[in-house]
């Protein structure tokens, strides 16, 4: 049996694995009045695919798992200029 996810471990006492696997969820449960339209959060995902401050599914100027901050409608790319920005 896996043991629960708690938002206050440090990373070493988490299984990496079901570290992953609950963001994935927590990505499926975000309310959708808060979410960018689909087509938006895979545009913005594309560019951070390309963009050398992407590290491990993290931006490396925010530290956020770009899937999760792509997701939001009122986010932006912390980078300066935006790359997000249309
Ligand atoms: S959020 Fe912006 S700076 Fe960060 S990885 Fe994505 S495109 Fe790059």
């Amino acid at each position: 049996m896996s043991k629960p996810f708690c938002r206050k471990c440090l990373l070493d006492e988490l299984d990496e694995d079901e570290y992953i696997r609950s963001l994935k969820d927590y990505i499926s449960a975000y309310p959708q009045e808060k979410r960018c339209v689909m087509s938006e959060y895979r545009r913005r995902l594309e560019i951070c695919a390309k963009c050398e401050n992407l590290s491990n599914a993290m931006c490396a100027l925010c530290g956020c798992y770009v899937e999760l901050r792509a997701l939001k409608k009122e986010t932006y790319c912390p980078d300066f200029g935006d790359r997000w920005k249309k």
